[in-house]
């Protein structure tokens, strides 16, 4: 039974982030299933699929966005969502995103040919994209994905500025080595908002004990936890529909709740939560270890 529970977290593990295979059989259906793109505050949009996030920030002087989906396939649907709000591909001119995992990264090379767009990323998840491989030891492998050029590394604090837009990366490094949560403000029915877009936290069959290719893994994860408990955050714009409830926030949106999406504790509420459950899997790491 413990060996059948183990396998059952394992594939829940695999289906939150890291697969093992480049076919991507086992992806959860709705990572691939349309809806449509919306506005959520100010001048952020979502533009991903139901299960996997896509947010495209607008400006005068072109866009930004924000995470790519898992393929080639991924970033067609999220072109299409792009267009179906009105705007113009070859006005994308910077992509970014969280992490370099195979659904956040996967489709950047394709949206890059498509858009002409800059790719912007991490100095750390820069190599990952480039060879388009996830980094470190991870008991689901190695996740290969069309790798793409990066033309602007970046470090933590760093600023992007388009337009009207200004997005600050801050390095919240565990998930992936690089992972990059960004910030902006905008001002939506005429109140600021801090808006985050936070970093995966999840373990996601990373290695905790004993990580060769990472070895600051556990203490970049408790930084990571201390910095987004410290982050001011009214809307909390996560990479997968489940870590924030995308579609239940939708639904109240359409139903006419104008804060559908602000919850200034949310942010929080999910490293707490997030960390217990790292605390969880490290602890049953360190047993499953002791010789
Ligand atoms: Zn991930």
């Amino acid at each position: 039974m413990k060996r059948a529970a183990s396998i059952l977290l394992a594939a829940l593990t695999l289906a939150t982030c890291v697969a093992g295979t480049t076919a991507h059989a086992d992806d959860p259906a709705n990572w691939t299933k349309p809806i449509r793109p919306y506005r959520v505050v100010g001048n952020i949009y979502y533009v991903g699929s139901e299960g996997l996030s896509a947010w495209l920030i607008s400006s005068s002087e072109g866009h930004v966005l924000l995470d790519s989906g898992p393929s080639a396939a991924g970033a067609k649907l999220i072109e299409a969502n792009i267009q179906a709000l009105g705007f113009k591909l070859s006005d994308v001119k910077i992509l970014i995103n969280t992490h370099a995992h195979y659904d956040h990264a996967g489709g950047l090379a394709q949206l890059k040919a498509d858009t002409g767009a800059k790719v912007w990323a991490s100095r750390p998840d820069e190599p990952a994209l480039e060879k388009g491989q996830h980094f470190g030891d991870n008991d689901n492998g190695l996740t290969p994905f069309p790798a793409v050029k990066v033309d602007k590394a970046f470090g933590d604090g760093q600023k992007l500025k388009l337009g009207e837009i200004t997005l600050i990366a801050h390095l919240t490094p565990g998930h992936t080595i690089g992972c990059t949560t960004w910030t902006t403000q905008v001002v939506d029915r005429d109140r600021p908002l801090n808006v985050t877009f936070n970093c995966s936290t999840s373990v996601a069959g990373n290695v905790l004990v004993g990580n060769k290719t990472y070895k600051t893994i556990v203490a970049d994860y408790r930084a990571t936890f201390a910095a987004l408990k410290a982050l001011p955050t009214d809307v909390m714009l996560p990479s997968h529909e489940e870590q924030g409830n995308l579609l239940a926030k939708r639904r109240k949106m359409l139903s006419g709740d104008v804060n559908a999406f602000v919850d200034p504790t949310e942010l929080a509420r999910y490293a707490t939560t997030s960390e217990a459950a790292f605390d969880k899997a490290l602890a049953e790491q360190q047993a499953a270890r002791k010789p």
